[in-house]
Protein backbone atom coordinates (compact mmCIF):
# COMPACT_ATOMS: atom_id res chain seq x y z
CA UNK A 1 0.00 0.00 0.00
CA UNK A 2 2.96 2.09 0.83
CA UNK A 3 2.32 5.57 -0.84
CA UNK A 4 -1.32 6.01 -0.96
CA UNK A 5 -3.64 8.48 0.33
CA UNK A 6 -5.80 5.88 2.75
CA UNK A 7 -2.60 4.69 4.50
CA UNK A 8 -2.09 8.16 6.23
CA UNK A 9 -5.71 8.04 7.45
CA UNK A 10 -4.36 4.66 9.04
CA UNK A 11 -1.55 6.82 10.73
CA UNK A 12 -3.82 9.78 11.56
CA UNK A 13 -6.08 6.72 13.53
CA UNK A 14 -3.25 5.31 15.17
CA UNK A 15 -1.65 8.96 16.18
CA UNK A 16 -4.81 9.96 17.39
CA UNK A 17 -5.32 11.79 20.89
CA UNK A 18 -0.90 11.80 21.08
CA UNK A 19 -0.86 15.50 20.33
CA UNK A 20 0.95 14.50 17.21
CA UNK A 21 -0.57 16.09 14.10
CA UNK A 22 -0.57 14.34 10.65
CA UNK A 23 -0.87 16.71 7.33
CA UNK A 24 -1.85 15.97 4.10
CA UNK A 25 -1.89 18.17 0.85
CA UNK A 26 -5.44 19.33 1.60
CA UNK A 27 -4.42 20.09 5.48
CA UNK A 28 -4.17 23.60 7.19
CA UNK A 29 -0.47 24.23 7.61
CA UNK A 30 0.59 21.90 4.96
CA UNK A 31 2.06 24.64 3.06
CA UNK A 32 4.13 25.41 5.43
CA UNK A 33 5.06 22.43 6.85
CA UNK A 34 7.06 21.92 3.70
CA UNK A 35 9.06 25.00 3.42
CA UNK A 36 12.81 24.77 3.93
CA UNK A 37 15.42 27.42 3.98
CA UNK A 38 16.46 26.65 0.95
CA UNK A 39 13.77 27.25 -1.82
CA UNK A 40 14.50 24.19 -3.80
CA UNK A 41 14.83 21.90 -0.96
CA UNK A 42 10.99 22.47 -0.95
CA UNK A 43 8.81 19.46 -1.95
CA UNK A 44 5.31 17.95 -1.97
CA UNK A 45 5.55 15.50 0.45
CA UNK A 46 2.64 13.12 0.81
CA UNK A 47 2.30 13.59 4.67
CA UNK A 48 4.04 15.66 7.29
CA UNK A 49 3.67 13.88 10.83
CA UNK A 50 4.78 16.25 13.87
CA UNK A 51 5.34 14.07 16.65
CA UNK A 52 5.40 16.08 20.35
CA UNK A 53 6.98 12.80 21.96
CA UNK A 54 9.32 9.93 21.42
CA UNK A 55 6.30 7.53 21.50
CA UNK A 56 4.60 9.04 18.80
CA UNK A 57 8.01 8.86 16.68
CA UNK A 58 8.26 5.31 17.71
CA UNK A 59 4.78 4.51 16.30
CA UNK A 60 5.54 6.76 13.03
CA UNK A 61 8.69 4.49 12.50
CA UNK A 62 7.06 0.99 12.95
CA UNK A 63 4.35 2.11 10.93
CA UNK A 64 6.58 3.34 8.29
CA UNK A 65 8.33 0.27 8.49
CA UNK A 66 4.83 -2.09 8.38
CA UNK A 67 4.11 0.18 5.06
CA UNK A 68 7.27 0.59 3.47
CA UNK A 69 6.49 4.19 3.02
CA UNK A 70 9.67 6.33 2.18
CA UNK A 71 10.51 8.82 4.90
CA UNK A 72 13.03 11.55 5.71
CA UNK A 73 13.30 13.39 9.04
CA UNK A 74 13.12 17.22 9.66
CA UNK A 75 15.31 19.07 12.68
CA UNK A 76 15.70 22.95 11.80
CA UNK A 77 15.38 22.04 7.55
CA UNK A 78 18.56 24.19 7.02
CA UNK A 79 20.23 21.84 4.92
CA UNK A 80 21.03 22.17 0.98
CA UNK A 81 21.29 18.61 0.04
CA UNK A 82 17.62 18.02 0.06
CA UNK A 83 18.32 15.51 2.79
CA UNK A 84 14.89 16.57 4.82
CA UNK A 85 12.39 16.97 2.70
CA UNK A 86 10.63 14.07 0.08
CA UNK A 87 8.42 14.13 -2.79
CA UNK A 88 7.00 10.60 -2.65
CA UNK A 89 6.66 9.90 0.84
CA UNK A 90 6.75 11.45 4.40
CA UNK A 91 8.35 13.63 6.43
CA UNK A 92 8.70 12.66 10.18
CA UNK A 93 9.05 17.03 10.84
CA UNK A 94 10.55 17.60 14.50
CA UNK A 95 9.08 21.03 15.15
CA UNK A 96 7.01 20.24 17.95
CA UNK A 97 9.98 18.92 20.09
CA UNK A 98 11.69 22.13 21.03
CA UNK A 99 11.64 21.90 24.85
CA UNK A 100 14.92 22.63 26.14
CA UNK A 101 16.10 21.86 29.85
CA UNK A 102 19.26 22.81 32.05
CA UNK A 103 20.35 21.33 35.04
CA UNK A 104 22.66 24.16 36.07
CA UNK A 105 24.74 21.38 39.18
CA UNK A 106 25.41 18.88 36.41
CA UNK A 107 26.03 21.27 34.10
CA UNK A 108 24.28 19.98 31.39
CA UNK A 109 21.94 20.72 28.32
CA UNK A 110 18.96 18.78 27.16
CA UNK A 111 17.22 19.86 23.81
CA UNK A 112 14.74 18.50 22.19
CA UNK A 113 15.44 16.84 18.56
CA UNK A 114 13.56 19.73 16.93
CA UNK A 115 15.36 22.47 18.73
CA UNK A 116 17.12 25.34 16.96
CA UNK A 117 20.16 26.98 18.28
CA UNK A 118 18.34 30.13 19.76
CA UNK A 119 16.02 27.84 22.16
CA UNK A 120 19.25 26.58 23.40
CA UNK A 121 21.36 29.73 23.60
CA UNK A 122 18.27 31.43 25.49
CA UNK A 123 17.78 29.64 27.63
CA UNK A 124 21.80 27.81 28.86
CA UNK A 125 22.60 31.61 29.18
CA UNK A 126 19.42 32.12 31.51
CA UNK A 127 21.94 29.95 33.85
CA UNK A 128 25.34 31.77 32.74
CA UNK A 129 25.86 28.84 30.43
CA UNK A 130 26.44 27.79 26.56
CA UNK A 131 27.48 25.05 24.94
CA UNK A 132 28.92 25.20 21.36
CA UNK A 133 26.25 26.22 18.60
CA UNK A 134 26.06 27.06 14.79
CA UNK A 135 26.65 30.55 14.42
CA UNK A 136 23.16 31.53 12.75
CA UNK A 137 20.67 30.82 15.22
CA UNK A 138 18.06 29.39 13.22
CA UNK A 139 19.84 26.33 12.15
CA UNK A 140 18.53 22.88 13.36
CA UNK A 141 20.40 21.44 16.62
CA UNK A 142 19.53 18.04 14.96
CA UNK A 143 21.50 18.32 11.86
CA UNK A 144 23.90 20.54 13.06
CA UNK A 145 24.63 18.49 15.55
CA UNK A 146 24.40 15.00 14.48
CA UNK A 147 26.75 16.01 11.12
CA UNK A 148 29.63 17.21 13.84
CA UNK A 149 29.11 21.22 14.46
CA UNK A 150 31.20 24.04 14.46
CA UNK A 151 30.78 27.35 16.14
CA UNK A 152 32.31 30.50 17.71
CA UNK A 153 33.37 28.55 20.79
CA UNK A 154 34.70 25.63 19.14
CA UNK A 155 38.55 27.47 19.57
CA UNK A 156 37.71 26.88 23.28
CA UNK A 157 35.84 23.73 23.67
CA UNK A 158 35.68 21.72 20.51
CA UNK A 159 33.47 21.14 18.27
CA UNK A 160 29.12 20.51 18.87
CA UNK A 161 29.84 16.63 19.25
CA UNK A 162 32.98 16.70 21.81
CA UNK A 163 30.64 18.20 23.72
CA UNK A 164 27.76 15.33 23.57
CA UNK A 165 27.47 13.46 26.32
CA UNK A 166 24.61 11.10 25.34
CA UNK A 167 21.59 10.71 22.83
CA UNK A 168 17.89 9.03 22.88
CA UNK A 169 17.80 7.52 19.88
CA UNK A 170 14.45 5.92 18.07
CA UNK A 171 15.81 3.32 15.62
CA UNK A 172 14.67 2.08 12.82
CA UNK A 173 12.82 -0.88 14.37
CA UNK A 174 10.25 1.79 16.15
CA UNK A 175 12.84 0.65 19.31
CA UNK A 176 13.64 4.05 21.82
CA UNK A 177 17.20 3.95 23.40
CA UNK A 178 20.22 5.56 25.02
CA UNK A 179 23.38 6.21 22.81
CA UNK A 180 26.81 7.89 25.60
CA UNK A 181 29.96 6.53 26.24
CA UNK A 182 28.69 3.65 28.48
CA UNK A 183 25.61 2.34 26.35
CA UNK A 184 25.39 1.53 23.26
CA UNK A 185 29.31 2.92 22.92
CA UNK A 186 28.99 2.41 18.88
CA UNK A 187 25.97 3.38 18.20
CA UNK A 188 27.36 6.76 20.20
CA UNK A 189 30.55 6.50 17.90
CA UNK A 190 28.24 6.69 14.79
CA UNK A 191 26.03 8.69 15.64
CA UNK A 192 29.16 11.69 16.10
CA UNK A 193 29.30 12.61 12.39
CA UNK A 194 26.66 10.19 10.85
CA UNK A 195 24.05 10.43 12.94
CA UNK A 196 21.31 11.22 10.18
CA UNK A 197 21.66 7.31 9.36
CA UNK A 198 20.99 5.67 12.16
CA UNK A 199 17.57 7.23 13.78
CA UNK A 200 15.93 9.79 14.91
CA UNK A 201 17.46 11.73 17.68
CA UNK A 202 14.57 13.03 20.33
CA UNK A 203 17.02 14.22 22.42
CA UNK A 204 20.37 15.61 22.71
CA UNK A 205 22.25 16.14 26.16
CA UNK A 206 25.28 18.44 26.15
CA UNK A 207 27.86 19.65 28.43
CA UNK A 208 27.34 23.33 29.46
CA UNK A 209 30.62 25.90 29.90
CA UNK A 210 30.35 28.89 32.07
CA UNK A 211 29.77 31.53 29.66
CA UNK A 212 30.74 35.02 30.70
CA UNK A 213 28.44 37.57 29.54
CA UNK A 214 28.74 40.01 27.70
CA UNK A 215 30.78 38.85 24.61
CA UNK A 216 32.66 41.21 21.74
CA UNK A 217 31.26 40.44 17.94
CA UNK A 218 30.04 42.01 15.03
CA UNK A 219 30.86 42.50 11.35
CA UNK A 220 33.31 44.55 9.57
CA UNK A 221 32.82 45.17 5.77
CA UNK A 222 35.54 46.41 3.64
CA UNK A 223 36.12 47.49 -0.13
CA UNK A 224 38.03 44.59 -2.35
CA UNK A 225 40.88 46.47 -2.50
CA UNK A 226 41.88 45.97 0.93
CA UNK A 227 41.67 41.94 0.41
CA UNK A 228 45.65 41.49 0.50
CA UNK A 229 45.86 43.26 4.08
CA UNK A 230 42.74 40.94 5.49
CA UNK A 231 44.66 37.98 4.08
CA UNK A 232 47.59 39.36 6.11
CA UNK A 233 45.45 39.43 9.06
CA UNK A 234 44.40 36.09 8.91
CA UNK A 235 47.93 34.64 8.44
CA UNK A 236 48.82 36.54 11.72
CA UNK A 237 45.42 35.36 13.82
CA UNK A 238 46.55 31.95 12.95
CA UNK A 239 49.63 32.84 15.21
CA UNK A 240 47.94 34.86 17.69
CA UNK A 241 44.54 32.90 18.64
CA UNK A 242 44.82 31.49 21.98
CA UNK A 243 41.26 29.66 21.20
CA UNK A 244 38.84 31.90 22.67
CA UNK A 245 38.21 34.13 19.10
CA UNK A 246 36.92 33.30 15.82
CA UNK A 247 37.48 34.83 12.33
CA UNK A 248 34.86 34.40 9.76
CA UNK A 249 36.12 36.75 6.44
CA UNK A 250 34.61 36.47 2.73
CA UNK A 251 33.47 37.86 -0.22
CA UNK A 252 29.70 38.81 -1.06
CA UNK A 253 28.16 41.63 -3.06
CA UNK A 254 25.37 42.10 0.01
CA UNK A 255 21.85 44.69 -0.39
CA UNK A 256 21.81 46.82 -0.39
CA UNK A 257 24.42 48.28 -2.82
CA UNK A 258 24.81 45.02 -3.90
CA UNK A 259 28.50 45.71 -4.95
CA UNK A 260 31.63 43.00 -3.87
CA UNK A 261 32.70 43.38 -0.41
CA UNK A 262 34.93 41.29 2.01
CA UNK A 263 32.96 40.71 4.77
CA UNK A 264 34.59 39.86 8.41
CA UNK A 265 33.01 38.71 11.51
CA UNK A 266 34.83 38.86 14.18
CA UNK A 267 34.37 36.82 17.78
CA UNK A 268 36.29 37.15 21.14
CA UNK A 269 34.78 35.91 24.35
CA UNK A 270 36.33 38.41 26.61
CA UNK A 271 36.47 41.94 26.80
CA UNK A 272 36.95 44.87 24.55
CA UNK A 273 39.97 46.41 25.47
CA UNK A 274 41.77 42.83 24.51
CA UNK A 275 39.30 42.49 21.23
CA UNK A 276 40.52 45.94 20.00
CA UNK A 277 44.10 45.33 20.47
CA UNK A 278 44.05 42.24 19.18
CA UNK A 279 41.99 42.72 16.37
CA UNK A 280 43.68 46.00 15.95
CA UNK A 281 45.06 45.50 12.60
CA UNK A 282 41.56 44.90 11.05
CA UNK A 283 39.61 47.48 12.37
CA UNK A 284 42.40 50.04 11.66
CA UNK A 285 41.65 49.27 8.09
CA UNK A 286 38.89 51.57 7.68
CA UNK A 287 36.19 48.96 7.56
CA UNK A 288 32.74 50.51 5.61
CA UNK A 289 30.68 49.53 7.98
CA UNK A 290 31.63 48.16 11.93
CA UNK A 291 28.96 46.85 13.93
CA UNK A 292 31.49 45.30 16.77
CA UNK A 293 30.06 46.10 19.95
CA UNK A 294 29.98 44.25 23.44
CA UNK A 295 27.04 42.00 23.32
CA UNK A 296 24.96 39.53 25.25
CA UNK A 297 26.23 36.43 24.67
CA UNK A 298 23.03 34.89 23.70
CA UNK A 299 22.65 37.47 21.06
CA UNK A 300 25.69 36.06 19.21
CA UNK A 301 25.04 33.41 17.33
CA UNK A 302 22.02 35.83 15.78
CA UNK A 303 24.67 38.41 14.45
CA UNK A 304 24.54 36.58 10.65
CA UNK A 305 20.85 35.78 11.04
CA UNK A 306 20.45 39.02 8.00
CA UNK A 307 23.02 37.23 5.63
CA UNK A 308 21.44 33.78 5.77
CA UNK A 309 16.91 34.61 4.69
CA UNK A 310 14.69 32.15 3.82
CA UNK A 311 14.65 33.08 0.44
CA UNK A 312 16.00 31.54 -2.79
CA UNK A 313 17.52 28.59 -3.65
CA UNK A 314 21.05 27.62 -2.10
CA UNK A 315 23.77 25.43 -2.34
CA UNK A 316 26.41 24.60 0.57
CA UNK A 317 30.03 23.63 -0.37
CA UNK A 318 32.99 22.93 1.99
CA UNK A 319 36.34 22.73 1.30
CA UNK A 320 39.24 23.06 3.43
CA UNK A 321 42.41 25.68 3.58
CA UNK A 322 45.49 25.99 5.33
CA UNK A 323 47.21 29.15 6.54
CA UNK A 324 49.08 31.49 5.88
CA UNK A 325 47.58 32.45 2.34
CA UNK A 326 49.25 34.31 -0.44
CA UNK A 327 47.00 37.08 -0.86
CA UNK A 328 47.66 36.70 -4.59
CA UNK A 329 46.41 33.39 -4.69
CA UNK A 330 42.99 34.74 -2.30
CA UNK A 331 42.90 37.76 -4.88
CA UNK A 332 42.41 35.12 -7.51
CA UNK A 333 39.59 32.97 -6.18
CA UNK A 334 37.77 36.45 -5.75
CA UNK A 335 38.06 37.00 -9.10
CA UNK A 336 36.90 33.72 -10.06
CA UNK A 337 33.53 33.73 -7.18
CA UNK A 338 32.75 37.31 -9.01
CA UNK A 339 33.35 36.49 -12.73
CA UNK A 340 30.31 33.96 -11.79
CA UNK A 341 28.03 35.29 -9.81
CA UNK A 342 28.00 38.71 -11.72
CA UNK A 343 27.97 37.40 -14.51
CA UNK A 344 24.56 35.43 -13.43
CA UNK A 345 20.75 37.28 -12.13
CA UNK A 346 20.50 38.01 -8.43
CA UNK A 347 23.42 35.89 -7.55
CA UNK A 348 24.87 38.92 -5.23
CA UNK A 349 23.90 37.53 -2.01
CA UNK A 350 26.27 34.08 -2.50
CA UNK A 351 29.28 33.81 -0.13
CA UNK A 352 32.23 32.31 -0.14
CA UNK A 353 33.63 32.22 3.97
CA UNK A 354 37.01 31.17 5.05
CA UNK A 355 35.64 29.78 8.76
CA UNK A 356 39.27 30.47 10.27
CA UNK A 357 37.91 28.95 14.01
CA UNK A 358 41.01 27.65 16.18
CA UNK A 359 40.99 24.19 14.94
CA UNK A 360 43.54 23.35 18.14
CA UNK A 361 40.98 22.16 20.42
CA UNK A 362 39.90 19.33 17.79
CA UNK A 363 42.77 18.14 17.13
CA UNK A 364 42.69 16.85 20.63
CA UNK A 365 39.95 14.02 19.71
CA UNK A 366 41.18 11.72 16.98
CA UNK A 367 40.02 11.18 13.28
CA UNK A 368 39.59 7.15 14.83
CA UNK A 369 37.52 8.34 18.07
CA UNK A 370 34.15 9.24 16.45
CA UNK A 371 32.87 9.03 12.93
CA UNK A 372 33.48 12.67 12.21
CA UNK A 373 36.42 12.68 10.34
CA UNK A 374 37.25 16.30 9.66
CA UNK A 375 39.44 16.72 12.24
CA UNK A 376 43.06 18.12 10.88
CA UNK A 377 45.32 21.36 10.86
CA UNK A 378 43.14 23.06 8.25
CA UNK A 379 40.15 25.17 8.44
CA UNK A 380 37.23 24.78 6.36
CA UNK A 381 36.00 27.00 3.57
CA UNK A 382 32.42 27.05 2.88
CA UNK A 383 30.42 28.42 -0.25
CA UNK A 384 26.76 29.11 -0.11
CA UNK A 385 25.49 30.45 -3.56
CA UNK A 386 22.08 32.10 -3.77
CA UNK A 387 20.09 32.13 -7.03
CA UNK A 388 16.47 32.36 -7.92
CA UNK A 389 16.77 30.84 -11.20
CA UNK A 390 16.11 26.89 -11.31
CA UNK A 391 17.45 26.67 -14.60
CA UNK A 392 20.85 27.27 -12.50
CA UNK A 393 20.84 24.50 -10.44
CA UNK A 394 23.13 22.27 -11.87
CA UNK A 395 25.49 25.24 -13.40
CA UNK A 396 25.80 26.71 -9.40
CA UNK A 397 26.51 23.34 -8.13
CA UNK A 398 29.37 22.70 -10.97
CA UNK A 399 31.16 25.61 -10.17
CA UNK A 400 30.99 25.40 -6.30
CA UNK A 401 32.10 22.16 -6.49
CA UNK A 402 35.11 23.58 -9.43
CA UNK A 403 35.75 26.76 -6.95
CA UNK A 404 36.46 24.51 -3.48
CA UNK A 405 38.76 22.33 -5.01
CA UNK A 406 40.96 25.51 -6.31
CA UNK A 407 40.53 26.50 -3.33
CA UNK A 408 42.04 23.35 -0.70
CA UNK A 409 44.09 21.95 -2.84
CA UNK A 410 45.78 25.14 -3.85
CA UNK A 411 45.84 25.94 -0.17
CA UNK A 412 47.74 22.44 0.22
CA UNK A 413 45.10 19.93 1.50
CA UNK A 414 45.66 16.85 0.15
CA UNK A 415 42.17 14.68 -0.37
CA UNK A 416 43.74 11.83 -0.99
CA UNK A 417 42.97 8.25 0.66
CA UNK A 418 46.27 7.61 2.67
CA UNK A 419 46.36 10.92 3.75
CA UNK A 420 42.62 11.18 4.78
CA UNK A 421 42.68 8.21 7.49
CA UNK A 422 45.20 9.60 9.15
CA UNK A 423 45.22 13.70 8.52
CA UNK A 424 40.87 14.24 7.77
CA UNK A 425 39.07 14.38 4.79
CA UNK A 426 39.05 18.18 4.49
CA UNK A 427 35.48 18.36 3.77
CA UNK A 428 32.39 18.99 6.70
CA UNK A 429 29.87 16.81 5.48
CA UNK A 430 27.18 19.62 6.70
CA UNK A 431 28.51 20.94 3.84
CA UNK A 432 28.17 18.58 1.50
CA UNK A 433 25.67 16.76 -0.91
CA UNK A 434 24.73 13.44 -0.09
CA UNK A 435 25.86 12.01 -3.59
CA UNK A 436 29.39 11.59 -2.71
CA UNK A 437 31.11 8.53 -1.78
CA UNK A 438 30.92 8.48 2.20
CA UNK A 439 34.79 7.82 2.23
CA UNK A 440 35.48 11.59 1.15
CA UNK A 441 33.42 12.58 4.68
CA UNK A 442 33.99 9.49 6.70
CA UNK A 443 37.51 8.53 5.34
CA UNK A 444 38.78 5.58 7.36
CA UNK A 445 35.49 5.64 9.38
CA UNK A 446 33.47 4.65 6.07
CA UNK A 447 33.77 0.78 6.78
CA UNK A 448 32.74 0.23 10.19
CA UNK A 449 30.21 2.87 9.46
CA UNK A 450 28.82 0.25 6.60
CA UNK A 451 28.85 -2.51 9.87
CA UNK A 452 27.17 -0.27 12.14
CA UNK A 453 24.38 0.36 9.74
CA UNK A 454 23.83 -3.41 9.05
CA UNK A 455 23.60 -4.08 12.89
CA UNK A 456 21.35 -0.92 13.45
CA UNK A 457 19.62 -0.13 10.66
CA UNK A 458 19.51 -3.55 8.23
CA UNK A 459 16.83 -2.21 6.32
CA UNK A 460 18.58 0.79 5.62
CA UNK A 461 15.55 3.20 6.49
CA UNK A 462 17.72 5.85 7.15
CA UNK A 463 18.70 6.31 3.47
CA UNK A 464 18.74 9.76 2.40
CA UNK A 465 21.75 11.13 4.12
CA UNK A 466 25.36 10.11 2.76
CA UNK A 467 25.42 6.68 1.52
CA UNK A 468 27.01 4.52 4.12
CA UNK A 469 25.42 1.07 2.31
CA UNK A 470 23.18 0.95 -0.90
CA UNK A 471 20.13 2.75 -1.25
CA UNK A 472 17.68 0.24 -1.27
CA UNK A 473 14.97 0.23 -4.16
CA UNK A 474 11.46 1.56 -3.31
CA UNK A 475 8.63 1.32 -5.13
CA UNK A 476 6.09 3.73 -4.40
CA UNK A 477 2.55 3.26 -5.57
C1 LIG B 1 22.50 29.58 7.47
C2 LIG B 1 23.31 28.39 7.87
C3 LIG B 1 24.32 28.51 8.80
C4 LIG B 1 25.07 27.41 9.18
N1 LIG B 1 26.05 27.56 10.12
C5 LIG B 1 26.72 26.47 10.55
C6 LIG B 1 27.66 26.58 11.60
O1 LIG B 1 27.90 27.64 12.15
N2 LIG B 1 28.29 25.46 12.01
C7 LIG B 1 28.05 24.25 11.44
O2 LIG B 1 28.64 23.27 11.87
N3 LIG B 1 27.17 24.11 10.44
C8 LIG B 1 26.49 25.19 9.99
N4 LIG B 1 25.59 25.07 8.98
C9 LIG B 1 25.39 23.76 8.33
C10 LIG B 1 24.38 22.96 9.13
O3 LIG B 1 25.10 22.22 10.11
C11 LIG B 1 23.59 21.98 8.24
O4 LIG B 1 22.89 22.71 7.27
C12 LIG B 1 22.65 21.12 9.05
O5 LIG B 1 22.23 20.04 8.23
C13 LIG B 1 21.42 21.87 9.51
O6 LIG B 1 20.64 21.07 10.35
P1 LIG B 1 19.05 21.22 10.34
O7 LIG B 1 18.54 20.34 11.43
O8 LIG B 1 18.65 22.63 10.35
O9 LIG B 1 18.71 20.65 8.92
P2 LIG B 1 17.71 19.53 8.36
O10 LIG B 1 17.65 19.79 6.91
O11 LIG B 1 16.44 19.51 9.10
O12 LIG B 1 18.48 18.19 8.69
C14 LIG B 1 19.74 17.87 8.13
C15 LIG B 1 19.93 16.35 8.20
O13 LIG B 1 19.90 15.93 9.57
C16 LIG B 1 18.81 15.03 9.80
N5 LIG B 1 18.25 15.36 11.11
C17 LIG B 1 17.96 16.58 11.61
N6 LIG B 1 17.53 16.48 12.88
C18 LIG B 1 17.53 15.16 13.18
C19 LIG B 1 17.21 14.42 14.36
N7 LIG B 1 16.81 15.01 15.48
N8 LIG B 1 17.35 13.06 14.32
C20 LIG B 1 17.79 12.43 13.19
N9 LIG B 1 18.12 13.09 12.05
C21 LIG B 1 17.99 14.44 12.06
C22 LIG B 1 17.85 15.25 8.64
O14 LIG B 1 17.11 14.08 8.37
C23 LIG B 1 18.80 15.57 7.51
O15 LIG B 1 19.36 14.40 6.97
C24 LIG B 1 24.81 26.16 8.60
C25 LIG B 1 23.79 26.02 7.65
C26 LIG B 1 23.04 27.12 7.30
C27 LIG B 1 21.95 26.97 6.30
Amino acid sequence: MSGSADVYSLLKEELKGTGAEVLTPDSPGYGESIKRWSEHCEKRAKAVVKPTTPTDVSTTLRFIRTHKIPFVVRGGGHSTSGSSSIEDGLVIDLSKMRKVTVDPEAKTITAEGGTIWEDVDVEAAKFGLATVGGTVNHTGVGGLTLGGGYGYLSGKYGLTIDNLLSVDIVLASGETTTASKDENPDLFWAIRGAGQNFGVVTSFTFRAHPQPNPVFAGTLVFLPEKLPQIVAFANKFHETTDGNQALLWGFSAPPPLNLPVVLTQIFHNGDAEFAATFFGDLLALEPVVNTTAMIPYEKLNGLLNHTAGFDGRKQFGGGAFKLPLNPIFVQALLGDFLDFTSARERMNESLMLFETVPYKKTLEVGNDEMSFSNRGEYYNVATCFKWFDPKLDTEVREFSRALLKKASQAAGVVQDEQVRSVEGVGTYGNYSDVDIPASEIYGGNAKKLAELKHKYDPENLFSRGTRLIPRPVVVVN
